[in-house]
């Protein structure tokens, strides 16, 4: 009888450090691919009209197919 009192609680803080661990490897990886998202398909970039690949509309040449661009 004496084992699950003992045994009670650390079950109970061995769940809620589970849950909490889940939630913050849950958290990271989400957040990291997020900021990746965003940068790489950040609505400012326009597709090239040679090769379709995403520039900076500020760009004269393209720096996939090197085609010379329209300003
Ligand atoms: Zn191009």
């Amino acid at each position: 009888m004496e084992i699950l009192i003992v045994l009670i609680p650390i079950v109970i803080i061995a769940v809620l450090f589970l849950k909490g661990f889940d939630q913050i490897a849950g958290r990271g990886p989400k957040q990291v691919s997020d900021g990746i998202r965003r940068a790489t398909e950040s609505g400012d970039r326009i597709p090239c009209p040679m090769c379709a690949e995403r520039i900076l509309p500020q760009a004269k040449i393209c720096p996939f197919c090197k085609s010379q661009l329209k300003t």
